[in-house]
């Protein structure tokens, strides 16, 4: 069942190991079902390049597997996927990486602030990434935790952690945020370093004015 999702998670999978995402396993991706209520969800542990359309999981919103062809278990991040979904019911996709620089600012708890036209892309009007709580790996907690910040953003850093992305069209939407983590954060790091402190920043509202030019017609 829902063949054509299994096939754009794992297309998205592929890509975010060849980009280089979510090196050695890491990382998980879900697409939402409307009609069935249903997410179509990596397995647990299976590297990317391995993946086949039977081995993609359907569960249900109270994590109880619909189907696994081949048996595998679901992400073991599942729960924070569904309470992704309960929070944020426009959202149809999800994409969580442990890409590197998005990382190194998991790990310092610092959220990247306004400091590239970049930063619009990721639909928050507080033009920031922030930082979910810590929360155990797999656990209800860091689940509800990464849920209550993914309210207010797009795109996330989860304490210690990794980052996430969601999108409310589909799975490319919240991969081409997730890849925009990293390159913000990878920005961000090289602005720090550079400057020796902290760069300089645009305020939000100047970012929540972009347009297309209405000089240019077409
Ligand atoms: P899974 O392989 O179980 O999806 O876990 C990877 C991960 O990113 C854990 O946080
Ligand atoms: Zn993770």
């Amino acid at each position: 069942m829902l063949e054509h999702l299994k096939e754009n998670v794992i297309r998205i999978g592929r890509s975010a190991q060849r980009e280089g995402l979510c090196k050695h396993k890491s990382g998980n991706f879900s697409i939402l079902d409307p009609e069935t209520g249903y997410l179509v969800i990596t397995p647990s542990g299976v590297d990317r390049e391995e993946l086949k359309v039977d081995d993609i999981i359907v569960s249900d919103r109270n994590a109880h597997v619909i189907e696994n062809l081949t048996g595998l278990k679901p992400s073991s991040e599942m729960l924070m996927h569904i309470a992704i979904y309960r929070e944020r019911p426009d959202v149809r996709a999800i994409v969580h990486t442990h890409s590197k620089y998005a990382t190194v600012f998991a790990v310092l708890g610092k959220p990247v602030p306004p400091f590239v036209y970049e930063m619009m892309a990721l639909n928050n009007p507080a033009q920031v990434i922030p930082v979910a709580e810590y929360g155990r790996p797999g656990t209800v907690e860091l689940a509800e935790h990464t849920a209550v910040a993914v309210k207010s953003a797009d795109a996330v850093l989860m304490k210690a952690h990794g980052a996430v992305a969601v999108d409310s069209t589909d799975i490319d939407g919240a991969y081409l945020k997730a890849c925009y983590i990293e390159e913000l954060c990878e920005m961000y790091h090289h602005a720090l370093t550079a400057g020796g402190g902290e760069p300089p920043v645009l305020p939000p509202e100047e970012l929540c004015k972009w347009a297309y030019p209405k000089e240019i017609t077409f």
